[in-house]
């Protein structure tokens, strides 16, 4: 059964444990029939690009002394704060 979206009409092909789905999307394009594959992320790994900054900000933090480092754990703690909430469901 497929569901109406921004992007086309959708229904989902396999799903995973922790809610990451392949979906089939059929959408019109220059009036043509168009069938296309998507991932769509479930909140834990649609996260991960911003898990990835918050790790390296924390690699630079660890590996700069002080007094230097401390405006780097800030910005580090800053951006995993916002990873997790995404992480979460909560941003
Ligand atoms: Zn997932």
């Amino acid at each position: 059964m497929f569901t109406k979206g921004e992007h086309g009409a959708w229904k989902v092909i396999s799903q995973y444990a922790c809610g990451c789905q392949i979906r089939e999307v059929n959408r019109q394009f220059k009036g043509s029939a168009v069938v296309s594959t998507i991932i769509e992320y479930c909140p834990k790994h649609g996260a991960a690009p911003k898990m990835y900054e918050a790790l390296k900000a924390f690699d630079e933090y660890l590996s700069t002394n002080y007094p230097a480092n401390i405006r780097l754990k800030q910005i580090a703690t800053e951006k995993l704060e916002h990873a997790l909430l995404e992480a979460e469901g909560k941003e």
